[in-house]
């Protein structure tokens, strides 16, 4: 046998033979069971000019009159001004598989005169489903979050045989990041085969061109070759050209298919000669709807979260960092306490000057106050002693001392202090 694989991170990993049946295999089905019983929330949206067949192609996908058939307006009528959303939800069932699909269509899209912001308020829309997701994940409670992300978009292209339109570009540029987009190219049976290869190549080199990212199915190393070729075969069909009929008809050959019938033929929607419709389905339903949701979540959410929280001023990943790093933390702790430190010895140096001044204030003031005293006291007994020497000089000259005098004097000398 090989030796086990090792190097770094791999020397603790045994390989070991189980001995007899543990049940860990049984992994995928309990995962299988779970989801089940849960049911699956699938929300799609349908945008495009009124009268491109969005509404039969809902139908025709899911098998349902999920979406009631519209009355186009009579000339007379008030038209919308704006671009409406509307939401469709339907609970169906296939094989014990519940599926709450939510179909959001866009009606007004590309239907005025100047349709310059009508991306706007379906990207307000696709935001505030995701608003509402991180509204459901910040409740403490967050047991029953409903997704009501937008987890496809069906663009329904014009079949005009020339390239896109600028209303396409616009759309697919202002939504590219945060949604699925799935370009179809409406009403397929307007066109040859030859038509719509031309218009496939050239809708897709606009798309290239305008570094327009849109939904591609994706591939794992370790898959098998079929489901590989199966990828490329979707791929390879991309944008789709489909023909949408939710009604039976009678093929020559005494077939009953949904399709649509004309002088010259019936045109098959379930036949892939004759259109995209069954890869389309194996895109958004058969194969890739989990894709869809996972890159809606993953993706798409996660980076309009990340903006959104960052633009909300949240900086999580700083506190990360310091969290994950000690090293860097204490050195800012220490930092942090050294700038304390020589704040409050700053504080107390001044403090002390402060004091110094004060004393030294005090002292000067007291010195003077004490040589003013000196001096006068100095003064004094000067006068004193000028007055005993002239007492002196008097008694010695025999002069006799006037009493009154000598009093006055005395008190002259000592009566003032
Ligand atoms: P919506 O306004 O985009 O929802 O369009 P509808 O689904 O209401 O369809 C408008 C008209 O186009 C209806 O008369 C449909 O029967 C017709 N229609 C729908 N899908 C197709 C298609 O694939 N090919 C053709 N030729 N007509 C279609």
């Amino acid at each position: 046998a090989a030796p086990p694989p090792s190097g770094p991170g791999l020397s603790n990993v045994i390989r070991k033979k189980l001995m007899g049946y543990v049940g860990f295999a049984n992994l995928p089905n309990q995962v299988h069971r779970k989801s089940v019983r849960k049911g699956f929330q699938f929300t799609t949206m349908v945008v495009g000019e009124s009268g491109l067949g969005k509404s039969t192609l809902v139908n025709t996908l899911f098998n349902t009159t999920l979406y009631p058939a519209k009355e186009p307006l009579p000339p007379s009528a008030e038209r919308p001004k704006t671009v409406a959303i509307e939401s469709i939800g339907a609970d169906i069932e296939e094989n014990g598989v519940r599926l709450h699909l939510t179909v959001v269509d866009t009606p007004g899209f590309g239907d005025f005169v100047n349709n310059d912001d009508s991306w706007k308020p379906i990207l307000d829309n696709i935001e505030s489903r995701f608003d509402s997701y991180l509204e459901q994940e910040n409740r403490v409670n967050r047991q029953k979050i409903v997704d009501n992300r937008v987890h496809a978009c069906l663009y329904f292209i014009q079949p005009t045989g020339h390239s896109l339109k600028q209303i396409d570009v616009e759309f697919m540029r202002q939504l590219h990041t945060k949604v699925n987009l799935i370009p179809i190219i409406a009403k397929a049976d307007t066109m040859t085969d030859e038509e719509i290869a031309a218009f496939k190549a050239r809708v897709l080199s606009d798309i290239e061109y305008h570094n327009i990212h849109i939904f591609q199915a994706p591939t794992y190393d370790n898959e098998d070759e079929e489901t590989i070729a199966e990828a490329e075969e979707i791929a390879s069909k991309i944008p789709f050209a489909v023909v949408g009929s939710d009604k039976l008809v009678a093929t020559p050959d005494g077939r009953e298919v949904r399709g649509r019938a004309y002088p010259w033929g019936v045109v098959e929607v379930d036949n892939e000669d004759h259109c995209d419709f069954v890869k389309l389905r194996q895109m958004l339903v058969r194969t890739y709807m989990e894709e869809l949701r996972e890159y809606t979540n993953d993706v798409l959410y996660e980076n309009w979260r990340t903006e959104k929280l960052l633009g909300m001023g949240v900086a999580q990943d700083q506190t990360v960092f310091k969290e994950v790093n000690p090293a860097a933390r204490m050195q800012e702790e220490r930092v942090m306490h050294e700038a304390k430190l020589a704040k409050m010895e700053a504080e107390m140096k001044m403090v002390f000057q402060q004091k110094v001044q004060e004393k030294e204030a005090k002292l000067k003031q007291s010195e003077e106050e004490l040589y003013a005293r000196h001096k006068d006291m100095k003064d004094a007994l000067e006068k004193q002693r000028q007055e005993l020497e002239g007492k002196k000089g008097r008694i010695e000259s025999g002069r006799p001392l006037t009493p009154e005098k000598n009093s006055t004097r005395r008190k002259g000398v000592f009566g003032g202090r």
